[in-house]
């Protein structure tokens, strides 16, 4: 099926080719023809799916017609459950908005000034992008007339649940015309979704694409459990030093983390680096241009920051800290194994995150296998995950502790900290060759030049 088949505006079929895309994905097959129509819709559809495009081109394709109701509210809204989405979220709206007359997009986000949103939202607005609860906070000051609000989008919906939004997302819609189209969008379509959607649409569509599950076949999924942040460090280093790794992307909870881990790792004498929202653009892209053309073996990275990070080399990821959705995990983990490549997905756990690994098993459909690296097992044995070959070893490795980590037990991975030198207070030790096989020796410790030296 090819674009022009879907009907859309001619303006918006230049900005689609403009972006490079030459088919749509399915949930946009399935949805834009349903949205036109004018129906309701219910979709199942992770990020990556093309699923932004597929409420946003008909959303623009609704907003080519002029308003019937005079007034400068918005037309469109699209609420998201963070703050990072609903930027993304703004941006695709510009991108395939660009060739339509005036196509005035507002994104109206918790913890940003509210003068210069109430000076937004005081012109006339198009498309609103908003997090529920500052959306809340603008409606209750009357700053948002709704009366020309056609389509009203309920982006990661599951998410916006488990973020406890929905009351906020329930009280904004009954502040909107009964007569808006509503989309909601879901990694999942399941009973609670199902409640969500009974109230807030009427007689939807219902359109699922493919589970998570066909997409990660050729990823294989390694759990280990770690007692604390020394054991997960051990490990981390354990599973660095396998012979096969090429690339590896580690992901931390934090920007701090995703710093602190990096340095070390450096000091250890990894060609590593981290990479987050903090830092600004250029940086952002001379790390990443370092990973694609394989000056960097390890990436230590936050969930936003590696968003879309397409590298063949990359055949590991490793969660350092689960992620907070399961979602997430699929995202992380298609870190590796693409172009048709095998991965391996290593994850670290403590026996508290059981809840949290039930949950992603279910998301993804697929069990992860507990591992044993003999000298690094757990001290405490999780009682209720216990789903792998348990006791197999997954890597044949001497019964004895990684000559030496960098790290201590507490949080922000302090042994080298911030002078950069070990508990012995002397400067990070040479270890080992980086991934074009140079012999990689960090300097005396001292980080910022260790940061100095990375920034080459
Ligand atoms: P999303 O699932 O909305 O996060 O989109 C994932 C990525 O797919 C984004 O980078 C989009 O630019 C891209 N994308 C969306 N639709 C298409 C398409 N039909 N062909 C190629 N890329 C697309």
């Amino acid at each position: 099926m090819s674009f022009e088949a879907l009907n859309l505006h001619p303006s918006i079929l230049k900005a689609i080719q403009e972006a490079g895309y030459t088919t749509p994905t399915p949930i946009q097959q399935q949805a834009v023809p349903e949205l036109i129509a004018g129906h309701d819709v219910m979709a199942s559809a992770q990020t990556g799916t093309g699923k932004t495009a597929a409420f946003m081109l008909p959303a623009l394709h609704t907003l080519a017609t002029p308003a019937q109701i005079r007034g400068r509210g918005p037309r469109v809204l699209v609420l998201t459950p963070t703050r990072e989405l609903a930027l993304q979220v703004s941006e695709a709206a510009k991108k395939y908005g660009k060739y339509l007359p005036h196509i005035n997009v507002v994104s109206i986000l918790g913890g940003m000034p509210y003068p210069l949103q109430n000076k937004l939202l005081s012109q006339s607005v198009d498309i609103l992008v908003a997090t529920p609860g500052r959306l809340i906070d603008h409606i209750q000051r009357g700053r948002i007339d709704f009366k020309r609000l056609q389509m009203l989008v309920l982006d990661e919906a599951d998410r916006m649940l488990d973020m406890g939004f929905i009351e906020d997302v329930e009280t904004i819609a009954a502040a909107t015309p009964a007569t808006r189209q509503t989309l909601l969008f879901s990694a999942t379509l399941d009973n609670a979704i199902d409640k969500v959607a009974a109230k807030l649409l009427k007689t939807p569509k219902r359109i699922q694409v493919s589970s998570p599950k066909s997409k990660l076949d050729n990823i294989e999924q390694r759990l280990h459990y770690a007692d604390d942040m020394s054991h997960k460090n051990r490990l981390l280093n354990h599973v660095l030093r396998d012979e096969k790794l090429k690339q590896a992307i580690v992901f931390t909870a934090t920007k701090r983390d995703a710093d602190s881990l990096a340095d070390n790792l450096y000091a250890q004498g990894y060609a590593a680096a981290a990479l987050h929202g903090d830092m600004n653009q250029r940086e952002r892209n001379r790390t990443l241009t370092r990973l694609r053309n394989g000056g960097l073996r390890v990436l230590v990275a936050t969930d936003v920051a590696a968003r879309g990070i397409d590298v063949a080399d990359i055949t590991h990821v490793i969660n350092f800290d689960l992620p907070k959705f399961a979602e997430d995990y699929v995202h992380r983990i298609g870190r590796t194994g693409r172009a048709g490549a095998t991965g391996v997905a290593v994850s670290f756990a403590s026996v508290k995150d059981s809840m949290h690994l039930t949950k992603i098993e279910r998301y993804t459909g697929q069990r992860i296998a507990s591992h044993i690296i003999p000298g690094l097992e757990p001290r405490i044995k999780p009682r209720f995950h216990n789903n792998g070959p348990r006791g197999t070893p997954n890597v044949t490795q001497k019964r004895k502790r990684a000559p030496f980590s960098g790290f201590d037990s507490r949080p922000g991975f302090g042994a080298t900290g911030e002078s950069g030198r070990n508990r012995n207070g002397q400067g990070a030790r040479t270890i080992g060759p980086d991934n074009r096989g140079n012999s990689f020796r960090s300097n005396n410790g001292n980080k910022a030049s260790y940061q100095a030296a990375r920034a080459k």
